[in-house]
């Protein structure tokens, strides 16, 4: 058995963090993300009912994958989710430091249940799309765009993995909740690398259809993330890469909702100006409130005359 990657802080606390790792022979890439915490703080900020905490929980730890691949400050990952469940919609975005914020566009929705404990996410969800845009601050940001599989979140990002950017990938999230908020919350995702053969990938089949427990399961038992891709791939020659803390993070200031109100156009910025108790505007994101006068809304105006 290998030592255990000292991820940030001791492997014994509870802190969120993501860590990555190559395993059988180099054929796949691997990572694992204990994500409770900021899990919770996306239930504390969008006051979530419990089915969308567990679908916005899920979303957030999958973008967080995703985002995997941003190298450079700046770089950031958006996921969209559209769709005709009374969620309507979830969105969430992370940059190459592993922070991400995220909210659903109707956060308190009815919970129903696969069966007693197991929130139905996929009917809170119901159909639609999932798109996935990664600016790597060139001219054109990367979109891709696939058709929602179950609404269950997790099969949703395998399906675009595959469809959208060729990885065939095993992708596991999870958000467990009890009367008081989340109990635990992560995942893990296993990509197939280029030289992946017949042999891995019937491994790995394997390993999803043996009854491989759930992810809350693992975590509830106090599993940290290199426990559990040391469980699920079974090879003791696993090497792990990094580690790196995850958090909820939002960047919004004053400076940047300046910026949005000025893009919204002259025409409509005069008609707010109109207003002599301002404007008030609040971040999607986090909740923090800015509130622009009558005076600084017209200060505005002429600034983006100049
Ligand atoms: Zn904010």
């Amino acid at each position: 058995m290998n030592d255990f990657y000292l991820a940030p802080g001791s492997p014994t606390d509870d802190s969120d963090y993501m860590v990555t790792a190559t395993a059988l022979e180099g054929k796949v890439r691997a990572l694992a993300i204990r994500s409770t915490k900021l899990v919770s703080e996306a239930l504390r900020i969008h006051k979530t009912s419990p089915v969308a905490t567990a679908a916005l929980g899920r979303f957030l730890t999958g973008t967080l994958f995703l985002a995997d691949t941003l190298k450079s400050d700046g770089d950031s990952l958006t996921v969209n989710l559209r769709s005709d469940g009374p969620i309507q919609g979830i969105t969430a975005v992370a940059d190459s430091h592993g922070h991400v914020r995220g909210y659903c566009l109707e956060p308190v929705v009815e919970t129903t249940y696969h069966r007693p404990g197991k929130l139905n996410v996929g009917a809170a969800v119901g159909n639609g799309k999932l798109t996935v845009v990664k600016d790597f601050g060139l001219k054109e940001p990367y979109i891709g765009q696939v058709e929602l599989v179950s609404g269950e979140i997790a099969e949703d990002f395998t399906y675009y993995l595959a469809s959208s950017e060729q990885t065939p990938s095993i992708v596991s999230l999870g958000v467990g909740l009890d009367s008081k908020g989340v109990t635990c919350a992560g995942g893990f995702m296993v990509q197939l690398l280029p030289g992946a053969d017949e042999e891995t990938i019937s491994y790995l089949e394997e390993r999803v259809s043996g009854g491989f427990p759930e992810v809350t399961f693992l975590l509830q038992e106090g599993m940290n993330p290199e426990k559990i891709l040391d469980m699920f791939l079974g090879d003791k020659d696993i090497c792990f890469l990094e580690g790196r803390e995850v958090s909820y993070q939002c960047n919004c200031s004053r400076e940047r909702m300046e910026k949005n109100l000025m893009a919204i156009g002259r025409k409509d910025l005069e008609e707010l100006s109109l207003d002599p108790n301002g404007i008030d505007l609040e971040c999607h994101f986090c909740d923090q409130k800015y509130h622009f006068s009558q005076e600084a809304v017209k200060a505005l105006i002429s600034d983006s005359s100049k």
